[in-house]
């Protein structure tokens, strides 16, 4: 029984098939040199001849460490004996009972592929233990769940599947979390009062996310001279105690603006499986409004700034937006006692026919739509209209419509905003006013009545308005 290292690299090893083909020496060489070359240049070659090595085809970057052998790079010949190789393999991880069987069958070639690089990645030894942490999760919820039969209908096998992906993701982000906060792990931090802070011990921190309350250990630091803790990873993390994370957060604002608070929460506990209160629901959607003001406090800012308005003025014709859209409505929500109005606004542009998936090529549909509204007097929604506007750039654009009912506060600040504006009276709007008229002057619900009234619709909508005009005078 004897074990070496020997000199042959994989590479030479499947050139070696073609020497007695080949015949003489020189040929050979050229031949070598040249299937080097094509390897060096990455060719699919590398994967056939990874293929010929059980080592490694096992391996996903078999090809890849071909490449780097063929280049002379990261995969180098030992110079280890016999007798050093068994004390490096043990050393190594492989098992010295692996070892002896090596040696009792008689293996006379050993290709030691490893890892010689001593600065190893951070990262890829964090997802090697992260992987292998899931691994042993999944295997372990896996018995579980088996052990338990099997689900008697699909439901149930949808609703215990779902239980453990959510469990392991949970386990996931906790994972994850100790990674971050081992990785932050000096014994000393500046502290603000410019002393140093050092650290005293783990302290558990409890985090709401998508996959339910999470509770992680994060390092804790103290300062002697001021008494002031801190912990690095929250400050990473940007967490606050008690908060929940930013998905979770603009997933209880989403349904906090489309639902009662606490039909909200009884949604997202039905749908997702997450256990948020009312509250936390109202906060949540609070702080997306705050966001929101804030940006538009901004662009209110920009609006008004005398230099940004010369500076677009400045722009040639060809450069501006074509046709832009601007919407305006106004509805009652209650208020605590009294009932006021909302504003909305909105701003589009119209679908091109090859931006259109619409079979109804006369309406082609809304895209590129933005949305504002606040519950304030209409001079005040104004300074939005002009605010959001300017973002869109309405006040460039070549051509700008607005639709909307006829409101008088409407067209105001159309007409003061945006004085070249198309001004239209949106079809449904312009219809109630045909009907109150015909009723006046035929009678309620008379034959003349929806005589006159069909015949205005049709001028109306054939953009005959001096016909329209006239039956109205008339
Ligand atoms: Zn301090």
């Amino acid at each position: 029984m004897r074990q070496e290292m020997i000199g042959q690299d994989p590479l030479a090893e499947y050139l070696g098939h073609f020497e007695r083909l080949i015949g003489d020496k020189r040929t050979s060489k050229t031949f070598g040199a040249i299937v080097r070359g094509i390897i060096n240049a990455g060719s699919l070659i590398c994967q056939r001849i990874a293929a010929h090595s059980p080592l490694l085809s096992a391996t996903k970057d078999g090809a890849q460490r071909v490449i780097r052998l063929a280049r002379g790079e990261s995969t180098k010949r030992s110079d280890l004996d016999a007798e050093h190789l068994v004390e490096v393999l043990c050393e190594r991880g492989v098992h010295a009972k692996v070892v002896s069987e090596l040696r009792e069958e008689g293996i006379s070639c050993v290709i030691w592929i490893t890892d010689t690089n001593t600065r190893r990645s951070p990262m890829k030894d964090c997802s090697t233990r992260v992987a292998e942490s899931l691994a042993q999760m999944v295997r372990e919820q896996a018995h579980e769940i088996v052990g338990q039969g099997t689900p008697a209908s699909i439901s149930e096998m949808e609703v215990t599947i779902c239980q453990a992906v959510r469990q392991l993701a949970a386990q996931w982000v906790e994972i994850w979390l100790g990674e971050m906060g081992g990785a932050l792990a000096p014994p000393e931090i500046p502290c603000t009062c410019g002393d140093q802070a050092v650290y005293t011990r783990l302290r558990e921190g409890v985090l709401m996310t998508i996959f339910g309350r999470i509770s992680f250990k994060r390092r804790y630091y103290l300062c002697s001279q001021c008494h002031q803790g801190q912990y690095p990873l929250d400050t990473e993390l940007g967490y606050k105690p008690g908060e929940i994370t930013p998905q979770l957060a603009s997933m209880a604002g989403w349904v906090g603006a489309e639902l009662p608070f606490q039909r909200g929460s009884e949604l997202l506990e039905a749908l997702c499986g997450i256990t948020l209160s009312e509250n936390t629901i109202r906060e949540a959607t609070q702080r997306i409004g705050d966001e929101v003001r804030e940006q538009e406090a901004e662009w209110k800012a920009e609006s008004q700034d005398v230099a940004s308005l010369r500076k677009r003025d400045s722009l040639p014709q060809d450069g501006k937006p074509a046709r832009l859209y601007g919407s305006l409505d106004g509805v009652l929500v209650p208020e605590g006692e009294r009932w006021r109005e909302l504003k909305i606004g909105s701003w589009y542009r119209e679908a091109r026919a090859r931006d259109s998936t619409s079979s109804d090529q006369d309406t082609p549909p809304a895209i590129d739509i933005t949305y504002y509204c606040d519950i304030t007097e209409a001079e005040e929604f104004g300074q939005l209209l002009w605010a959001t506007g300017y973002q869109r750039w309405a006040d460039q654009a070549q051509e700008l419509v607005f639709v909307a009912d006829a409101a008088v506060w409407i067209w105001n600040l159309v007409s003061d905003y945006y004085p070249n504006a198309v001004q239209i009276v949106d079809w449904y709007h312009a219809l109630e006013y045909i009907t109150p008229i015909a009723n006046v002057a035929f009678g309620e619900n008379t034959a003349e009545s929806k005589a006159w009234r069909e015949q205005v619709t049709s001028d109306l909508w054939g953009g005959h308005f001096d016909q329209v005009l006239a039956a109205f005078q008339a």
